[in-house]
């Protein structure tokens, strides 16, 4: 790799440095592994949800986003925090039956077995039946597809403090002999489903109108939610916003987040047009009322939760004891961050605060190091000329200067 690459000592160095995974660690989580990568985790604060005060870690890239996760929770205190529901850890399993020669007659058979089909289902998974979870529900539609009609059945699996996609694609591989002998069809596809409708939370807070900046702050955040409710081109930066603060917190706890990131998607598209995952609303005392609700496949047990060393210490920071309450605080941020986003954008805009934020970034990408960074940033927000260019200019500037 390194001749194919060109790559210096130094660049190996970097590649192969696993941080706070140990390499061996790493090197079990997937394959062809050669090393690590390191974001920075950074802490936001002033979270209460459901009463209880939380430290939320976030390891993400972009500047400014804890900051104003941490300046909305502080805001949403003032009227006691976030209040957040959830509909219960249930997964959806899908099973695709095609060449089926009657597909009325064999859903209707599927569903007279279905105590024979969950008894096999949860065979599966002694362990998750244990505690309480396994598969509970059966359904049966049938789809006209290009390839002609297909039955698809699903099975509605509570899986605990498990994210779960392992644990239902065992159960609905388990049930393909049974699933063909009643329909007399071929069984293909057996997967979890990402649209985890049965998985969501509620988060909502009210947002005190004096604390955000006036009725002014509070109309404009209910002309930008109207906006992103009839455009989609505006909607998925409003729910790319939700998303910098509920991937962040998934990747410090060990998440799947391309599953939170299909989940979220397709449950906003859920009517047949893309939808905000927030509403935002004005209570009789002028108050903001904001809120999310959106699917939360998280868990706690299973995937990297468990095998990441950071993955779990974040856990132990955040003080999380089940995938529900995860779920919740997870909700909670995103609300927050919405909440922020669109405080900023409806007054002042985002780019101030947020190049502010990124100064030392463009500092750092113009070359300078150790000592140079700060001053390059901070003259370069006391001009108010946040540009790489810029900062160009004073990397070689204060180099000079150094140098005579
Ligand atoms: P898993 O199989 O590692 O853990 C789940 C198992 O842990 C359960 O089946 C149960 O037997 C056991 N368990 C012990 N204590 C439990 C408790 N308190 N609650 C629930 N179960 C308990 O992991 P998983 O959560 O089934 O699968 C998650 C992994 O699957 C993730 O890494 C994800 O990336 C991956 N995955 C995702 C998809 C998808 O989203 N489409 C598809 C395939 C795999």
């Amino acid at each position: 790799m390194k001749e194919f690459a060109s790559l210096t000592d130094e660049e190996v160095k970097t590649l192969a440095n696993t941080g706070g995974l140990p390499a061996e660690v790493a090197d079990h989580m997937i394959e062809n592994v050669v090393g690590g990568y390191t974001y920075p985790l950074g802490i936001a604060m002033n979270f209460r949800v459901n009463g209880k005060d939380y430290l939320v870690p976030f390891a993400l890239e972009e500047p400014s986003v804890v900051a104003a996760a941490s300046n909305a929770a502080k805001m949403a205190r003032v009227k006691g925090g976030f209040t957040v529901t959830n509909t219960g850890p249930i997964m959806i399993g899908q099973i695709q039956v095609v060449n089926v020669p009657k597909p009325d007659t064999a859903k209707a058979k599927l569903l007279s077995r279905k105590d024979d089909l969950l008894k096999k289902a949860n065979e599966q998974d002694p362990m998750l039946v244990s505690l309480g979870g396994g598969a509970k529900d059966l359904t049966v539609k049938k789809l006209s597809t290009l390839k002609g009609p297909m039955v698809i059945v699903e099975l509605i699996v509570n899986t605990g403090d498990a994210m779960g996609a392992n644990a239902v694609n065992t159960m609905a591989e388990a049930l393909t002999p049974m699933v063909e002998e009643i329909t007399g069809g071929r069984v293909l596809l057996r997967i979890i489903s990402n649209l985890a409708d049965r998985r969501l939370v509620k988060a909502t807070a009210v947002f005190d109108k004096e604390t955000i900046g006036g009725e002014d702050v509070v109309d404009g955040i209910m002309y930008a939610y109207a906006f992103a409710d009839v455009d989609p081109y505006r909607c998925a930066t409003h729910n790319k916003g939700i998303m910098n603060g509920v991937v962040a917190v998934g990747i410090a706890c060990g998440q799947d987040i391309r599953a939170l990131e299909a989940g979220a998607h397709s449950y906003a598209s859920r009517s047949g047009h893309y939808k905000p995952l927030t509403t935002w609303e004005k209570n009789r005392d002028g108050d903001l009322v904001g809120t999310l609700e959106m699917p939360m496949a998280v868990g706690l047990v299973g995937g990297a939760a468990k095998t990441h060393p950071t993955a779990r210490a974040n856990i132990k920071v955040l003080g999380v004891k089940t995938a529900i309450e995860l779920a919740e605080v997870m909700g909670a941020v995103g609300l927050a961050q919405n909440f922020a986003a669109l405080r900023a954008l409806a007054s002042e805009g985002i780019q101030r605060g947020h190049m502010k934020l990124h100064s030392r970034n463009i500092a750092i990408s113009a070359g300078a190091t150790g000592g140079l960074i700060d001053m390059v940033a901070r003259r370069m927000i006391e001009e108010k000329r946040v540009r790489f260019d810029r900062a160009k200019e004073l990397v070689a500037e204060f180099s000079n200067e150094k140098k005579q």
